[in-house]
């Protein structure tokens, strides 16, 4: 069976891209069972450009086929922020807490359409010698409230309302993000592309 390595640390991002491949005929891992597995440093200044490193330099690290994803919160009236570095917006990486803190001090003074924002997910898929095979992007469009709402999801999930329900990716349940999300809209440009690989043999 075809093994796909999610070239990622974040644990519930891992969760969902788990969920996203769950119905396809392959056998997905994080990197796990590669615990002398390179670092991959996220400095290519831009999401297509970090999941390319992820991609291109764990796949033949590993052997593996790899999908990198980078994915990150933009904020156009913030002049884009917190963007390829939403992880660390605040300054510790991954500290959600921090993160949405500061997230809404920086947007206490916007009302109105200047609150718009949305999330962006890049994927890239690389053979295990390191050729990209595919490269998706996908986007979800929402609005930043002015309060944490709801557990559910991470990051910035409690902050951004989804219009359509008028609830947050915190609030809704992981089924609604699951079927509509940036990483749900980029993943499943993924699936024809991997459904290719299987019909050949891998
Ligand atoms: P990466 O692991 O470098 O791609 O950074 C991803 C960061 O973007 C996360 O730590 C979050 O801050 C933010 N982010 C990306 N996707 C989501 C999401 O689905 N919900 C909430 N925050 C997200």
């Amino acid at each position: 069976m075809l093994r796909l390595v999610l070239g990622s640390r974040n644990k519930k991002k891992l969760g969902e891209m788990v969920e996203l491949l769950a119905d396809l005929p392959v056998e997905v891992t994080d990197l796990t069972p590669y615990p002398n597995a390179p670092p991959v440093e996220e400095t290519a200044g831009s999401f297509v450009g970090n999941a390319t490193l992820k991609a291109t330099q764990l796949a033949p690290a590993l052997g593996q086929w790899v999908i990198g994803e980078d994915s990150g919160l933009c904020v156009p009236a913030l002049g884009g922020d917190p963007g390829v570095d939403s992880a660390l917006y605040a300054g510790t990486h991954g500290d959600d807490a921090a993160n949405n803190a500061k997230l809404l001090r920086e947007m206490a003074h916007l009302t109105g359409d200047e609150r718009a924002a949305y999330y962006i997910s890049t994927a890239v898929l690389s053979d295990p010698t390191g050729k990209v095979v595919a490269q998706v992007e996908g986007r979800c469009h929402g609005v930043i409230v002015d309060a944490l709402r709801g557990a559910g999801g991470f990051g910035y999930d409690p902050l951004f309302l989804v219009p359509e329900f008028g609830k947050t990716f915190g609030e809704l349940p992981p089924e609604v993000k699951r079927a509509m999300s940036h990483r749900a809209m980029a993943f499943q440009q993924l699936r024809p592309v991997i459904e290719r690989i299987l019909a050949v043999g891998g």
